[in-house]
C-alpha cells in the first residue's frame, strides 16, 4: 500500500532469535497479495523460523464493524477456505473468540511467539485497540510489524494540496487518480509464498467454536449465491473483467442484468487486494484498449476510497447524520419499517430489492437507493433504522460504504444529494426495469398488496419536512 504507516518495532532478545513468527488474520483473508503476510514468511524463512496464524472473532473490540448475520455467515466459509490454504503452506490458522488483545497475548505465551505481523482494519474505531496491542507485546518483547491494506491508501491520506480533508467526491477522486498517475501498481502486489517446508501443527480449534452461524438457517441460504475464498474472488474478477467491464458503464444502471462486478463482499473481507482490481483494470483504463466502463468501474472503487476518508474524519457518522441539522427529520414507524424489511410496500421495486436482499445478501445499487430513498423519505423513518437491516442482511456490509450510502440518499451527509431528489420506485423500475424482468424475478407473478403510501403526497410532505428544518441551519 502507498503512503503506508508501517511501524517495524525494536524487540530484540532472545524470543525475536528462537520464536514463532504470528500472522494476525483481519480482513485481509489471503495469500497472495498480502506483503505483510509475505514479509512474515520471508522474515522468518531467513531465521530457520516457524509461522502460525490466528483469526480472533473480537465482537467487542470491533465495536459498529462487529459483523452482522449474513456477513458472519460469509466469513464462516471465507475462513474455512482460508485455513485450508494455509494447511497447504504448512501453516496453522488458530481461531479464537475474545478480545484481541488478551487472545493474541495467551497465544503468544503458549506458542513461544516472538513477532506478531497484521494489517490494520481501515475504520478508525479498532485503531486504539491496536495502539494498545503494540505497547503490550512490545513490552513482553515481542516485535510488533502493523501494517496497513484494505483501501488503495490510508483513509486519511489522500489530502487537498492545502493539507485539509475532502467533503466532495469530485475533486477527491480528482486527486486520488493524480496520485494514481505516479504509482506502478504493479509494485502493491506480490505472489503467494512459497510453503515454508515445516513440520505443521495442526491449529486448536475447528471453525464451528467461532459460533459465526449462531445456528439459523436463513444466512445458510444466502450461500447458494456465494462463493467465499481468494480463489473465487479472482475468478469472479477475470470473469467481469472478460464478460462485463467493457459495457459496465451501462450495465451496472440496470438492475436485471448481471452487469457489475459483486466483487463488494470480498473486497470487504480482503479476499482481493483492491491493487490487484486496479492493476487488472490498467489496459483497459490506458492506450488503444480504453474503454468508458473500466473508467467508470475505477471511479465506483474510488467511491469506496471515499467512504473511508469520511468515515476516517468523522467515526461517530456511523450513528450520526454529518448534517446534525437534520436529526429531527425522522420519526419511529415500527410498523412501516417492517413492511419494508419484508418487502410488502405494494411499490413493486422496493419489495423486490428487499426481496433480493433477504434472498442473496446483496442488493443491485441502484435498488439500495431506491429502497433507501423510500424508506428515509417517502416513510420518513431514520436512515439509521434502514442501515442496521442492511447491517445484518448484507454479506458486503460496510461501515464506511453504507454509512455512506445511507447518509447520501437520505441527503444529510457531506457530499449528498440534494434532499429535494426523492426517487419515485415506479419512475425507476419504468426506466432501469423496462421489461419488468427484475421485479418478476424476485416477486414473481403472485398478488401484491396496495401501495402503503401515495408516492406524491409522501414526497411533498417529505420535502416540507426538509425545507422546514433546511430553513433553520
Ligand atoms: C444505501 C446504500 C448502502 C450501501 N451499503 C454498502 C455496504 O454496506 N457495503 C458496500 O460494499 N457497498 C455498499 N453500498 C454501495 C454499493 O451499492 C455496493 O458497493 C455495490 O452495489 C456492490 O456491488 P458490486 O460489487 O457489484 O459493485 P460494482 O458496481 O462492481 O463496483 C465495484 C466496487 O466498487 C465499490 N463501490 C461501488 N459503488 C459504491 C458506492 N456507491 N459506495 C462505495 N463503494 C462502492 C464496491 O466495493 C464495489 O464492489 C451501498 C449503497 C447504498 C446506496
Amino acid at each position: 500500500m502507498s503512503s503506508l504507516r508501517q511501524a517495524e518495532l525494536p524487540a530484540g532478545g532472545a524470543k525475536a532469535q528462537n520464536g514463532v513468527r504470528l500472522f494476525w488474520f483481519r480482513r485481509d483473508l489471503r495469500l497472495a497479495d498480502n506483503r505483510a503476510f509475505s514479509a512474515c514468511l520471508k522474515q522468518a524463512k531467513a531465521q530457520g523460523q516457524t509461522v502460525e496464524a490466528v483469526y480472533v472473532h473480537d465482537v467487542v473490540g470491533a465495536g459498529p464493524a462487529a459483523p452482522g448475520a449474513a456477513a458472519r455467515c460469509y466469513l464462516h466459509f471465507s475462513l474455512i477456505d482460508l485455513q485450508a490454504r494455509l494447511a497447504a503452506l504448512g501453516i496453522p490458522l488458530h481461531l479464537r473468540v475474545g478480545d484481541n488483545l488478551g487472545e493474541i497475548e495467551s497465544l503468544c505465551n503458549a506458542r513461544g511467539v516472538a513477532a506478531v505481523y497484521w494489517n490494520r482494519l481501515p475504520e478508525p474505531h479498532g485503531l486504539a485497540g491496536d495502539v494498545a496491542l503494540i505497547k503490550r507485546l512490545t513490552a513482553l518483547d515481542i516485535r510488533v510489524h502493523p501494517h496497513e491494506q484494505g483501501t488503495l491508501w490510508v483513509p486519511d491520506s489522500v489530502r487537498k494540496p492545502d493539507g485539509g480533508r475532502y467533503r466532495v467526491f469530485t475533486p477527491f477522486a480528482r486527486q486520488a487518480r493524480a496520485q494514481l498517475m505516479l504509482l506502478d501498481t504493479q509494485a502493491e502486489l506480490c505472489p503467494v509464498p512459497p510453503p515454508m517446508g515445516t513440520g505443521f501443527s495442526a491449529p486448536d480449534t475447528a471453525i464451528d467454536a467461532l459460533g459465526l452461524l449462531d445456528g439459523r438457517a436463513w444466512p445458510h441460504k444466502l450461500m447458494r449465491y456465494w462463493n467465499p475464498g481468494e480463489s473465487a474472488a479472482q475468478a469472479r474478477l477475470s470473469h467481469f473483467v472478460a464478460t462485463g467491464l467493457a459495457a459496465y458503464a451501462e450495465g451496472r444502471e440496470f438492475p436485471a442484468l448481471d452487469g457489475s462486478s459483486r466483487l463488494s463482499a470480498a473486497l470487504h473481507w480482503g479476499e482481493i487486494n483492491p491493487w490487484r482490481i486496479v492493476h487488472t483494470l490498467q489496459p483497459a483504463l490506458h492506450g488503444a484498449e480504453a474503454t468508458l466502463g473500466a473508467e467508470r468501474f475505477l471511479t465506483e472503487l474510488l467511491w469506496r476510497e471515499f467512504a473511508h476518508h469520511l468515515l476516517t474524519a468523522a467515526p461517530d457518522s456511523v450513528s450520526r447524520s454529518l448534517h446534525g441539522g437534520y436529526e429531527a427529520l425522522w420519526q419511529s414507524n415500527p410498523e412501516a419499517l417492517d413492511r419494508w424489511q419484508r418487502g410488502e410496500t405494494g411499490l413493486a421495486l422496493v419489495d423486490a430489492g428487499m426481496r433480493e436482499l433477504w434472498e442473496t445478501g446483496w442488493m443491485h445499487n441502484r435498488v439500495r437507493m431506491v429502497v433507501a430513498s423510500f424508506l428515509t423519505k417517502n416513510i420518513g423513518v431514520h436512515w439509521r433504522e434502514g442501515a442496521a437491516w442492511f447491517w445484518d442482511t448484507l454479506v458486503d456490509a460496510d461501515l464506511a460504504s453504507n454509512t455512506m450510502g445511507w447518509q447520501w440518499v437520505a441527503g444529510c451527509g457531506v457530499d449528498a444529494a440534494p434532499y429535494f431528489r426523492v426517487f419515485n420506485p415506479d419512475v425507476q423500475a419504468e426506466r432501469f426495469d423496462p421489461q419488468g424482468a427484475y421485479i418478476r424475478r424476485w416477486l414473481g407473478n403472485r398478488p401484491r398488496p396496495p401501495a402503503m403510501l401515495d408516492l406524491k403526497q409522501s414526497r411533498l410532505a417529505a420535502l416540507a419536512r426538509y425545507q422546514a428544518l433546511a430553513a433553520h441551519h
